[in-house]
């Protein structure tokens, strides 16, 4: 049996980190594409974290130079190619909003060309957004509903997502989109809104700190788990024909309502240390996202498998456990 290979753009993220495990799990050789950073000790922290840092192979590169995707493409000549490197910070992306666009847009329709010119026969996965529904034109956001971008970021994600559309409809190319709804996990960036708050409530339960200061807590958000996201995406690639699918649960609930299951879990109540600050808050705001998968689960029999309850069960417990053993953190 042929061994597969598979090229993750994005590995060093959440979203690479667990489909690397997941890939690993399945026999693929995975590689992945590495940018260079003066921090190379901590930049592949959450392969550590997964105990897979050894297994996968890293080559360096980076999604706004074109030549360096030519050359790995040519090097690892993958079967299946997910790209999920981004800024995929919506709020820096209006103080970036060209850095933004350069490598969340541009940066896709650069890995795209190089696929098509390396090696046209690999399958590509493209990380789409639920952002790109933005001031929401439905109130169940399904593959058919038209998009409103919100920030700079959705507008850049927007491009990328018609560019893989075209170039599947333009050039044949097995090119599939995945419009993810929020997904989340103690591997999280610390600036998004979940983990920013399981990490607050574990400081303030091991008595580090006394506040959180959150920006808008009536936002709401249809929010699942990183890891049965990156099954979604494996599930994607695997159809004889290439789609864009909708990955989300389809409940949807308040940044006010998270934070009271997060504090909940360790016995505290939020009206005793949130506080609002207005640097938190944007200058768009997308209010409620909330997704129907039904597609994903009809065509690829994909399900959410945790509930938001044990979502935040793992984070809180994660982040007790990470300043337990590193308070200095
Ligand atoms: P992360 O922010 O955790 O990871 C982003 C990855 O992109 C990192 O590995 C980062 O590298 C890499 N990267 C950034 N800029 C470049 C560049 N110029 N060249 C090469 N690599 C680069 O994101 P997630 O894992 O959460 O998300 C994965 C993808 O899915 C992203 O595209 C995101 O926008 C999208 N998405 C995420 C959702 C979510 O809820 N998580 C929802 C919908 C879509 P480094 O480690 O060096 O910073
Ligand atoms: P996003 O949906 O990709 O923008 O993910 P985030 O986790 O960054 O934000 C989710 C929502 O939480 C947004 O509507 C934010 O406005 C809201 N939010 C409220 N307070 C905060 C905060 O302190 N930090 C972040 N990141 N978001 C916040």
């Amino acid at each position: 049996m042929t061994i597969k290979r598979a090229l993750i753009t994005g590995i060093t993220g959440q979203d690479g980190a667990y489909l690397s495990q997941l890939l690993l799990s399945k026999g693929y050789e995975v590689h992945g594409l590495l940018r260079r950073s003066a921090s190379a000790d901590v930049i592949n922290s959450r392969l550590i974290w997964l105990g897979i840092a050894d297994e996968v192979i890293l080559h360096d590169g980076n999604l706004t130079d074109l030549s360096s995707l030519i050359r790995v493409l040519g090097e690892v000549r993958p079967d299946e190619v997910y790209n999920l490197a981004a800024q995929s910070f919506v709020k820096s992306s209006w103080q970036q909003p060209l850095l933004t666009g350069s490598v969340t847009a541009l940066g896709a329709g650069n890995m795209l060309e190089a696929v098509r010119l390396v090696c046209a026969d690999a399958r590509f996965y493209q990380a789409s957004s639920s952002e790109m529904y933005g001031l929401i034109q439905e109130p169940r956001q399904s593959e058919t509903t038209p998009f409103y971008p919100r920030s700079p970021y959705a507008v850049a994600k927007l491009y990328a997502h018609w560019m893989t559309v075209n170039y599947r409809e333009s050039f044949n190319l097995y090119a599939s989109s995945g419009i993810l709804f929020n997904h989340e996990s103690p591997l999280r960036g610390i600036e998004f809104v979940t983990r920013k708050i399981t990490d607050g409530v574990a400081r303030i339960k091991l008595g580090l700190r006394q506040e959180l200061a959150l920006g808008n807590l009536d936002v709401k958000r249809d929010w699942g788990h990183a890891r049965d996201y990156v099954k979604a995406m494996w599930l994607m690639l695997q159809p004889d024909r290439p789609d864009d699918y909708v990955v989300a649960t389809g409940r949807t609930v308040s940044v006010r309502q998270f934070c009271e299951l997060a504090f909940g879990h360790v016995g505290l109540k939020m009206e005793d240390h949130v506080v609002i600050d207005p640097r938190y808050l944007r200058p768009a705001e997308v209010e409620v996202l909330l997704g129907n998968p039904a597609k994903a689960q009809e065509a690829l029999g994909w399900v959410a498998e945790t509930s938001l309850e044990q979502l935040v069960a793992e984070m809180v417990e994660a982040d007790l456990a990470r300043l337990k053993r590193h308070s200095h953190l």
